[in-house]
C-alpha cells in the first residue's frame, strides 16, 4: 500500500493494523502460508497494543472436500510470558460448521481498555477473514484433486501422482491397474440412490486400505477405479479385491455382498512413459477383461494395442467400404443327405480388401459390437436377392438361401418389414430366403425372437437356428419356437464320442417328431457323414461337399 500523507496522520495503532491487513493479504491464500506469515505480522503489532501472546485453536471437521479435516492449536505470538493474564477469547463459526477461536493475553496483569478490546477485535476478525480465504481455497483446490463421492484422488490427481513417480524415475516398480465392479448394478437395484452412494464410498474405503503408503487408488467416475500398485504387492492386491465385500442395509437386515471387479493390468515396462499411454494400455486390457466372459484379470500386451487399433480401424473403413462394394456373399452349398445333391446354400461375408480375402472371423465381432453388423447382414440379404432375381429372370429354379441376422435386428421393432421390403424391391418370393438367428441366454431377446420369427414364418420365410447346441437354451427353444431348421453346431459332429453320437441321434429324431429339419454344419469327412446320414438327419453342410463359393462358382455348380 502506498503510504502517503493520510496514512501518517493516523494513530500509531491504526497504522499497525493497516500494516498487519497490508502485509496479510498480499499472500498466497495457503493455509500454513497464512499462518506463518500471521505470526510475523503478530510479532509487529502485538508489542504496540500490550498483547503479550496470541493463541490460535482451529476445529475444522473432515467433509468429503476435506478428508482429514484440519484441527489443532497454535501459538502464533509470545513475547515469552509464562503466566496468563485475562485472556481476551473471541470464538467464530466456521464455514464447514466448525470453530475458529483466537486468545489473546495481556503483556502484563491489567485489565484491557476498551481500545485495546476493540483492536484485538478487529485482529481476531481479520484472522477469520484470512483463515476462512485459505481454507476455501484450498478446498477449491483439493475439489479438483478429489472425487467428490469417496473422497479419493481423482483421474488428475492420479495422473499428477504418475507423472510424479514418473519424474523420480521409479514407475518400473509399479503396475497400474483399472477395474470396473461387476455388479454394482445389482447394488443400485437392491437399495436406493443415496444408499448406493454410501455402499460406493464403504467399496472405496475398502479398497483405499489395501494400498500401501506409496500407493495410489482413485476413482475415474461411476464403479471405474484406477489404482498404482508396487509389483510385489500387485498379486495380494487383486486376491484382495477379488473378495471385496460390502454391507448393505435392506428391508431384512443387513446383507453382505461381495463386490469382485473386472481387472486390465499394465506392469509398466518402461521408464520413459507418458501417463496418458499408461492410462490407454490400462483401459485396453479392461476392456478386453470385460469382453472376455468369465475372466477377471486381463494383463496388458503390446499385441492387444494392435489389435484394438485393428478393431477401430475395421470401424472406421466399414462404412466406406460397404459403399464400395468390398463385402460380397459367398455362398456354401447345402447338400440333401437322402440324394447328395445341392439343396440351397449360406449366404457367407467376405470382405475383399486391398487384394486381401478377409473372413468374418476377421471383421464379424467387431461389428457385432456397436450393431454395424446390421448394415452387412442387409447387404448380404440384397446380394442374395439380386442373385435369385437373375435366376428368375433365366426361368431357372432358385435354390434357397439362407442369411444370417444378428440378434441386433431384435432391437429394431420394424426388422421384419425392412427385410420384406428388399424382397419386394427384387420381387423375390420370401420362400426363397432363409433366415437364420443364434441361440440367445437372455429372456427378453427370447420373447422377441419368437415373435420375430413366427412373423417371418407368416410372411413365408424359412427360419432357422444357427449353432445349435452351442448355447445354454437348445432345448427350451425348440420348445418354444416354431422354426423350420436347425443347423447343428459343428462342435456336435467333430467331438464323435459315444455320448456325442447318442446326443446327435436322439436330436435328430426329436426334432424329426417336433416337425424340424435338421443341417449338420462343418461336415468334413465320409464318416461323418455316414453317421448322420445313418441317424436320419435332412441336410449337410460343410468342406466335403463345398467351401463357401463365389457367386460365379456357386452358380456353376448349382445349375450344371
Ligand atoms: P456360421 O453361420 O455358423 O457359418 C458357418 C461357418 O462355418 C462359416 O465360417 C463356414 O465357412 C464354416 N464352415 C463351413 N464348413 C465347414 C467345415 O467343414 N469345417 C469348418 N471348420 N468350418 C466350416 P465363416 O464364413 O468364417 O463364418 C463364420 C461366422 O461368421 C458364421 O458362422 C456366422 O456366424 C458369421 N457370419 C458370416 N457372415 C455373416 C453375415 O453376413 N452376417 C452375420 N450376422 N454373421 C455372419
Ligand atoms: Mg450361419
Ligand atoms: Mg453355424
Amino acid at each position: 500500500m502506498e503510504k502517503g500523507k493520510y496514512f501518517e496522520q493516523l494513530s500509531r495503532k491504526e497504522q499497525c493494523f493497516l500494516n498487519f491487513i497490508d502485509r496479510m493479504g498480499n499472500i498466497p491464500p495457503r493455509i500454513e502460508v497464512v499462518l506463518e506469515q500471521t505470526s510475523e505480522a503478530l510479532s509487529l503489532v502485538c508489542p504496540e497494543l500490550g498483547i503479550g501472546k496470541v493463541e490460535l485453536t482451529l476445529d475444522s471437521p473432515a467433509n468429503k472436500l476435506y478428508p482429514n479435516g484440519l484441527s489443532g492449536r497454535r501459538m502464533l505470538f509470545s513475547n515469552g510470558i509464562v503466566d496468563v493474564f485475562h485472556p481476551y477469547v473471541q470464538r467464530f463459526v466456521t464455514e464447514e460448521g466448525g470453530e475458529l477461536i483466537v486468545e489473546f493475553y495481556k503483556k502484563e496483569a491489567t485489565t484491557t481498555s476498551e481500545e485495546e478490546d476493540f483492536w484485538m477485535a478487529m485482529i481476531a476478525r481479520m484472522l477469520y477473514l484470512f483463515l476462512g480465504r485459505a481454507r476455501i481455497s484450498s478446498m477449491l483446490r483439493m475439489s479438483m484433486e478429489v472425487d467428490q463421492g469417496t473422497g479419493l484422488p481423482n483421474v488428475a490427481e492420479y495422473l499428477r501422482r504418475m507423472a510424479e513417480l514418473i519424474e523420480r524415475g521409479v514407475i518400473m516398480d509399479y503396475a497400474a491397474c483399472f477395474f470396473n465392479i461387476r455388479n454394482f448394478q445389482y447394488i443400485n437395484k437392491l437399495v436406493n440412490y443415496q444408499s448406493g452412494d454410501e455402499v460406493m464410498s464403504q467399496y472405496a474405503n475398502k479398497a483405499a486400505a489395501l494400498m500401501k503408503s506409496d500407493e495410489v487408488l482413485a476413482r475415474l467416475g461411476g464403479d471405474n477405479y484406477v489404482a498404482l500398485v508396487k509389483k510385489p504387492n500387485l498379486e495380494a492386491f487383486l486376491d484382495a479385491l477379488d473378495v471385496l465385500t460390502v454391507d448393505v442395509a435392506v428391508h431384512s437386515g443387513v446383507r453382505t455382498v461381495s463386490l469382485p471387479a473386472r481387472v486390465g493390468i499394465y506392469e509398466i515396462d518402461r521408464q520413459q512413459i507418458h501417463p496418458g499411454e499408461v492410462m490407454l494400455n490400462i483401459s485396453v486390457a479392461q476392456q478386453i477383461c470385460r469382453e472376455g466372459k468369465g475372466r477377471t484379470r486381463v494383463y496388458y500386451s503390446q499385441e492387444m494395442s494392435q489389435e484394438v487399433l485393428y478393431e477401430k480401424k475395421v470401424s472406421l473403413d466399414f462404412n466406406k467400404a460397404l459403399e464400395e462394394g468390398q463385402f460380397r456373399a459367398y455362398y456354401q452349398p447345402k447338400v440333401d443327405l437322402s440324394n447328395g445333391r445341392l439343396c440351397g446354400a449360406e449366404a457367407l461375408a467376405r470382405w475383399e480388401r486391398k487384394g486381401e480375402v478377409l473372413l468374418p472371423g476377421r471383421f464379424v465381432p467387431m461389428l457385432e459390437k456397436d450393431g454395424a453388423i446390421c448394415r452387412l447382414d442387409f447387404e448380404m440379404l440384397r446380394q442374395a436377392c439380386e442373385m435369385i432375381a437373375t435366376w428368375i429372370a433365366k426361368g431357372l429354379t432358385p435354390f434357397v438361401i439362407s442369411i444370417n441376422m444378428s440378434r441386433w435386428h431384435l432391437r429394431e421393432a420394424n426388422f421384419v418389414n425392412e427385410v420384406c421390403k428388399v424382397l419386394e424391391e427384387y420381387h423375390v418370393d420370401p420362400k426363397w430366403i432363409e433366415i437364420e438367428v443364434t441361440e440367445t441366454v437372455d429372456y427378453e431377446e427370447y420373447q422377441t425372437m419368437i415373435n420375430v420369427l413366427t412373423t417371418l414364418q407368416e410372411k413365408g420365410f424359412s427360419t432357422a437356428i444357427d449353432d445349435f447346441g452351442s448355447g445354454y437354451s437348445s432345448l427350451t427353444m425348440l420348445h418354444k419356437m416354431d422354426v423350420d431348421v436347425i443347423k447343428l453346431d459343428q462342435g456336435f459332429i467333430w467331438e464323435q464320442t459315444d455320448k456325442g453320437n447318442i446326443m446327435v441321434r436322439n436330436l435328430i429324431r426329436m426334432a424329426k417328431e417336433l416337425g424340424i429339419k435338421v443341417l449338420a454344419e462343418g461336415v468334413e469327412t465320409v464318416e461323418q457323414r455316414d453317421f448322420l446320414t445313418e441317424s436320419g438327419c435332412d441336410m449337410a453342410q460343410g468342406f466335403l461337399y463345398a467351401m463357401p463359393l463365389k457367386k460365379e462358382e456357386f452358380e456353376r455348380r448349382a445349375f450344371s
